[in-house]
């Protein structure tokens, strides 16, 4: 039987050759969140190795004993950041996916250096000019990467996004590639189980991926 991780790497090789694009170009982030160790490891053993939380706290309950368990583990974190939480982020996580404002930029850049630990940074954007939604604004993002880079030496390596729901996402998509193309960066956070071929198309260089992948959360 076809489990749905192979099934999503399926789509996500077709997406990836109907865009003329390469393979090797584009990661899945299995988006683990309210999944338990349990579920996550049949994911490990079908050789899955990055994987998205969402909250700091659970990440920090079933990481650290999965991870001695398999090696190569790569943790994104993927929701919102409170300072206060930023040492056990940056203890946890390889790359944080939601920087998205200057105290929390120069939160990240302080504990890093106490830490002697550099995480990689993504900046999310809020690319629909959600009320609701985290993320800089379009308008402010330009001087937020110049901050970040310049003056905290961030490791600034992309962008992400969450486009507004039940909407057309590509115009989204392409915004947020048009932002990383003027600012010099190569890598997109993009795209999620509805989506993530679409996300591929317009330029995405890793999906996250959950229901997909473990079925619905409860
Ligand atoms: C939960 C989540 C995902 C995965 O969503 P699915 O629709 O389950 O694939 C991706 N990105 C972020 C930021 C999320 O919070």
């Amino acid at each position: 039987m076809t489990s749905h991780l192979e099934t999503v790497r399926k789509n996500i090789q077709t997406a990836t050759i109907n865009a003329g694009r390469e393979e090797e170009d584009i990661t899945l982030v299995a988006v683990s969140k309210t999944k338990p160790s349990d579920e996550i490891i049949p994911i490990l053993a079908q050789g899955q190795r990055v994987f998205g939380e969402n909250k700091v706290q659970e990440a920090a309950g079933k990481w650290p004993e999965l991870r001695t368990r398999y090696d190569q583990v790569k943790l994104h974190l993927i929701g919102p950041l409170q300072s206060n939480k930023v040492r056990l982020a940056v203890q946890l996580f390889d790359v944080i996916e939601t920087v998205d404002r200057p105290k929390l930029a120069r939160a990240i850049a302080r504990i890093s250096r106490e830490e002697n630990k550099s995480c990689a940074c993504y900046i999310q954007v809020n690319v629909g000019r959600e009320d609701q939604k985290a993320g800089i604004d379009p308008d402010e993002v330009d001087d937020f990467i110049k901050l970040c880079r310049e003056e905290l030496d961030l490791l600034v390596e992309g962008l992400m996004c969450i486009p507004p729901a039940d909407r057309d996402p590509t115009p989204y998509f392409t915004l947020l590639k048009d932002i990383a193309v003027r600012n010099g960066l190569d890598k997109l956070s993009m795209g999620m189980s509805g989506d993530y071929q679409c996300a591929i198309q317009c330029g995405a260089t890793s999906v996250r991926v959950g229901t997909a992948i473990f079925g619905e959360r409860s």
